[in-house]
């Protein structure tokens, strides 16, 4: 979980990558950071904490005239999460001055590791994307693309990247697709970014996205195009990031995030339609979308009766466990006029641990709350994710645990109600009559535990 940007060829490109990065937020709060190249040589600038400490700093702000940046926000799912760790890497070697954004996780990392460490190789991070420089330090050939090229195909798991060789900008998506990536393009200068509202903030308009298996080159406002490997029609995108993870206003698959979302809300409103109940409310800010479409659907009033305190972020972004509990208790407060008495259909995207949702279970019972149906926009998460969305071990997931009605009880709600794999994709496909066989954009692994490649035995999930 993490957000990645890069311009090229253009004046502004280190106010244009923060504004970028501010966009993208929501993908990574832990730390940020930002590679700048212009007339003075490549500089990266790291920070622990939120894309607003980029404008404290005030050696970079005097660093303005660099005309082609890549940023990165970071959510750590896979390694320490500290300084040392923040991206983007930059690194001088025989190719040049090289630094790299990645959003994902590399699944055969403890693999090339070893081989790497053999070879002689150091390392100063904990971080999987380490192992992608030092695959291109060591590439052999003059030609960018090839140096790239070469390195990917050693790497298994998801990687969207953007890369900066001097002043060239380069983005590449693996070959399923895991993670997004999308062109933009203002004036004369291309943007690469994680989702297309970040390149709408910085005044650009979306091109396209970028292909699974392709790399893209962009020096001086042209672009040349090649992949790594033949194009297959067979993508294995995140579904998750249409359930939870990507902002409402983004563009997946020729759709808003927010459309699959109110999508979503419907389906699960013909699953229920036996269910009465005096009001539909989300539960903000992720359910929003799937609490509109319920209301559309069922005819049940959509209300709003808990209300989020931004300042905190989203509750699971804190890796510490020990946190979460404090962070959640002041995350959502409810409205006890909206809730007292009512028999109340509750929609959020997921449950995970089952931690946040007991807790909201209890501050809806406190405010009076007199029935609660608990609906959810996906199907029961059973499987870790080694994709780089942040889901802990098999052990601390609860509906790989329980059965739905354990849950039920362990929730203390009246009905529990899971979004269909089947619903889901259709939902996400836009299309009404699409089956689950007939797939072929989605990774949904977590639900089903059909991983697109490879899972290494010690590759390991903490938490
Ligand atoms: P839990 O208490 O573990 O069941 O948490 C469920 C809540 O966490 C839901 O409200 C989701 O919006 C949110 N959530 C689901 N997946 C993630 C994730 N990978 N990272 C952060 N939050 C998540």
């Amino acid at each position: 979980m993490c957000g990645i940007i890069g311009i090229e060829n253009n004046e502004d490109a280190m106010v244009l990558t923060a504004a970028g990065l501010l966009t993208l937020q929501h993908r990574g709060e832990e730390s940020v950071g930002i590679t700048l190249s212009g007339k003075d040589k490549m500089k990266t600038f790291k920070y622990m904490g939120l894309v607003s400490k980029i404008f404290d700093d005030e050696i970079l702000l005097k660093k303005l005239p660099a005309t082609t940046a890549i940023g990165h926000v970071r959510y750590t799912t896979s390694s320490k999460s500290s300084l040392t760790n923040a991206q983007p890497f930059q690194i001088t070697c025989i190719h040049g001055n090289i630094s790299v954004a990645h959003n994902g996780n590399i699944t055969n990392f403890n693999e090339i590791k070893e081989m790497l460490l053999r070879k002689g190789a150091i390392f100063s991070h904990t971080s999987d994307t380490e192992i992608l420089l030092h695959l291109m330090a060591m590439a052999k050939g003059d030609e960018l693309t090839d140096i790239i090229a070469s390195s990917i195909r050693k790497l298994d798991g998801a990687f969207s990247l953007v890369i900066l060789r001097d002043k060239t900008l380069i983005g590449v998506r693996d070959k399923n697709g895991f993670r997004p990536l999308v062109l933009g393009k203002i004036g004369n200068s291309y943007i690469l970014s994680s989702e297309t509202p970040a390149i709408e903030v910085m005044g650009g308009k979306y091109v396209r996205d970028i292909e699974p298996g392709e790399i893209i080159v962009i020096e001086n406002g042209e672009i040349k195009r090649s992949f790594i490997y033949e194009i297959s029609k067979k993508k294995n995108t995140c579904i998750f990031e249409q359930v939870y993870f990507a902002r409402p206003d983004s563009t997946m698959f020729g759709h808003t995030v927010k459309e699959a979302r109110i999508k979503m809300g419907e389906y699960l409103a013909l699953q229920m339609k036996d269910i009465k109940a005096d009001i539909v409310m989300p539960v903000p800010d992720t359910g929003y979308c799937a609490a509109i479409g319920f209301s559309r659907v069922s005819n049940i009033l959509f209300e709003n009766g808990l209300v989020r305190n931004y300042y905190v972020g989203r509750s699971f972004i804190k890796p510490m466990q020990n946190l979460r509990d404090l962070i959640a208790r002041f995350k959502l407060r409810p409205i006890k006029e909206v809730i007292n008495g009512k028999e109340i259909v509750l929609i959020d995207d997921s449950i995970v641990r089952g931690t946040t949702s007991r807790r909201l279970v209890n501050i809806l019972k406190e405010a009076g709350a007199r029935r609660i149906h608990f609906a959810l926009s996906c199907p029961p998460i059973i499987n870790s994710c080694y994709y780089g969305i942040d889901t802990p071990s098999r052990s601390n997931l609860i509906a790989a645990n329980n059965s739905i009605e354990e849950i039920r009880k362990y929730l203390d709600i009246d009905t529990l109600t899971f979004l269909t794999l089947e619903n889901l994709i259709k939902a996400c496909s836009f299309d009404d009559k699409k089956n689950i066989e007939e797939d072929n954009n989605f990774c949904t692994a977590c639900f089903t535990g059909k991983y697109p490649t490879k899972i290494p035995n010690n590759i390991c999930k903490e938490g």
